[in-house]
């Protein structure tokens, strides 16, 4: 999404003079405005945020505050859609920087998938018995692809039960946008990574793959990636048991299937934190995400050794987009009257996204 520059004056602000501006704006708008700052935020955002999660958590979390005119959502845009979507329509939702997007969420959009559903029924027949289940980091609209064609929305939580109950509704599933959540969740269900799955590069045709490979898979996976996961290796695993014998490593699902097999635990975002959070005093951990969320916990939890393992620093570029700054200019918009950045689900998306999305809360409840 395009984002006009800020005024010269917002682009210039100190830290120190974004934080008092910040705090007097939120001082002004009270009870009618909540913020949400997703755990890979920057510090210098988190600690003006009124609920910390991840993008599932803080949707749900702007529904306790329904006195709340405005959600200002510090994440980025896939999760600002969800909260329009999960949220009445009195509440708006704004997204400080509208440049903030997902890498991941980008590598799959809906002429791509329809493009892709139009080939699979041309191999395996229209009546096919194929479940869309997408994955929450997705745009609006492929949600409600999902939602309109029997499928469901996951998380990285519940992915393998979104998955199984697919498996029971269908034959395969077409598992979007990020190939790794896919395929570690067929492992962890017990299927085959080699025989039982084949990956669709939306750039080539029929994916890349064979009529026969498409017939024999169950599991048809999405090319896609998370920039910030996929650069965690075993090369690195193996350096820091090397470095600490002791070490308990700990990584993200969208991490590749090799880099979760070689790690001790591996979860969402927050079964990372709960699971250092209940961690032994003294307990070595080597973490497997983003940097601002490794370097918080190892802040808060300093009777634990906690480091990243990547020594090379990885943030998420896109989430970095929301500087303090932004949120300024927001928030004293707002005071002055006037709505900046808001991002509206257009209502024939959210009808079927919503239906997507209860259907992952039935099937997950
Ligand atoms: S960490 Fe990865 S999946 Fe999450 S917002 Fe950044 S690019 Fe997207």
């Amino acid at each position: 999404m395009f984002q006009a520059p800020l005024p010269p004056e917002y682009a210039d602000l100190s830290s120190e003079e974004a934080d008092a501006r910040i705090e007097s704006a939120r001082a002004a708008l009270g009870s009618r405005c909540v913020i949400l700052g997703h755990h890979y935020q920057r510090d210098e955002i988190i600690k003006h945020a009124d609920f910390r999660g991840d993008s599932y958590k803080l949707a749900k979390d702007a529904t306790k505050r329904p006195e709340a005119e405005t959600i200002v959502f510090c994440g980025v845009h896939f999760m600002a859609e969800s909260a329009d979507i999960l949220t009445p329509d009195r509440q708006r939702v704004i997204l400080p920087n509208l440049a903030a997007g997902c890498s991941m969420a980008d590598m799959a959009n809906i002429f791509q998938v329809k493009s892709c559903w139009r080939a699979l029924e041309g191999v395996l027949g229209t009546d096919m018995s194929v479940i869309p289940i997408t994955y929450i980091n997705s745009a609006a609209n492929l949600k409600a692809f999902v939602g309109e064609r029997n499928g469901s929305v996951c998380t990285s939580t519940n992915a393998p039960t979104a998955v199984k109950w697919a498996l029971e509704q269908g034959e395969k599933v077409l598992f979007f946008p990020d190939q790794h959540l896919g395929r570690n969740t067929g492992v962890k269900l017990g299927f085959d990574p080699d025989a039982e799955m084949c990956v669709w590069d939306p750039f080539k045709p029929l994916g890349g793959n064979t009529p026969e490979k498409l017939r024999e898979s169950k599991f048809i996976l999405w090319k896609g990636h998370c920039s910030v996961h996929q650069r965690f290796t075993v090369e690195q695993i193996a350096a820091a048991r090397f470095a600490h014998p002791d070490v308990s490593v700990l990584v993200h699902p969208e991490c590749p299937l090799e880099v979760v097999q070689a790690s001790d635990f591996n979860g969402s975002t927050e079964y990372i934190i709960h699971t250092i959070e209940k961690a032994a005093t003294g307990s070595t951990w080597a973490i497997g995400t983003e940097i601002n969320l490794v370097n918080r916990l190892a802040k808060e939890h300093p009777d634990k050794t906690i480091f990243c393992l990547d020594s090379q620093i990885c943030p998420c570029s896109t989430m970095y987009r929301i500087h303090p700054s932004f949120l300024c200019w927001t928030l004293e918009n707002l005071v002055a009257g006037n709505v900046v950045n808001e991002v509206r689900v257009p209502e024939a998306t959210k009808m079927y996204a919503l239906v997507a999305l209860q259907r992952m809360l039935t099937v997950c409840a």
